[in-house]
């Protein structure tokens, strides 16, 4: 069934006089095994939409479900409880901490989980990071960095898992290996959604949505 749904959301943004509506009655589902590809122009919603599915934002109207759960209009500790225990989150930003070694990111991520859940080392054996539990990130190459904010963001084992730009500026290889490991997450049951600009992304997805303007286009 569906693990993600979200049912017209509604988001405004003020700024003295300025209001913008970044998203204006956007409506999603994601089943289980399911990847969605968001695509859209610049502005046109992509980062608000994720941070509401995320529980990171409120919307102003609208509901969003996670695996049958409702995640939005609660208290914040709710929201991070939800997150931390379904949902995986791949920020554009990274997900790494600076000051703490790569099986220390992962363990921080691993508090909340569901038992059983995979070992800092099996996640970056799965990421293709085998032995580099001890690396900070600034030691890391950019496709590297990628590939451990990936491992992060499976830690907690996630029913969920929300990318933005997953494969942003990665060569073909790390792009490839990602697109696998998503592709692999979504097989193993979790539902996925990625926001991104890339036809190699859409192309593994087995939906789109286009946004424009904060509406989603039919
Ligand atoms: P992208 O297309 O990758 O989402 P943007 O440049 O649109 O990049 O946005 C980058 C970040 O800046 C987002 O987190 C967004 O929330 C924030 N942002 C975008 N527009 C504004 C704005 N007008 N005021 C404040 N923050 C903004
Ligand atoms: P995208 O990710 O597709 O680039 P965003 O969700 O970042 O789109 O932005 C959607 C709209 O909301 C844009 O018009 C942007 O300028 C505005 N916006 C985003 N974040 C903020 C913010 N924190 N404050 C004010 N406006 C924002």
């Amino acid at each position: 069934g569906d693990v993600l749904t979200a049912r017209d959301l509604y988001r405004f943004y003020r700024a003295g006089e300025e209001e913008t509506l970044a998203l204006r009655g956007v409506s999603l589902r994601v089943r289980r095994g399911e990847t969605l590809a968001v695509t859209g122009p610049s502005g046109s919603g992509k980062s608000t939409l994720l941070a509401c599915l995320a529980g990171l934002d409120e919307p102003e109207g609208g509901v969003v479900h996670v695996a049958g759960e409702r995640l939005s209009h609660r208290p914040e500790a709710d929201r991070a409880r939800i997150r931390a225990r379904r949902i995986g989150i791949l920020l554009q930003s990274g997900n790494l901490l600076a000051h703490l070694d790569l099986r220390a990111n992962i363990r921080l991520a691993h508090t909340a989980a569901r038992t059983p859940r995979p070992t800092p080392s099996a996640l970056l054996d799965q990421v293709g990071l085998h032995g580099r539990g001890a690396a900070l990130p600034r030691e890391l190459a950019g496709g590297e960095l990628a590939r451990a904010g990936l491992a992060v963001a499976l830690a907690n084992d996630p029913d969920v898992l929300l990318a933005d730009e997953p494969t942003g500026e990665l060569d073909g290889t790390t792009e490839q290996r990602i697109l696998e490991l998503l592709r692999e997450r979504a097989h193993n049951g979790a539902a996925v959604l990625l926001v991104t600009h890339s036809a190699e992304v859409v192309r593994i997805a087995d939906r789109v949505i286009a946004l424009r303007d904060g509406r989603s286009l039919p």
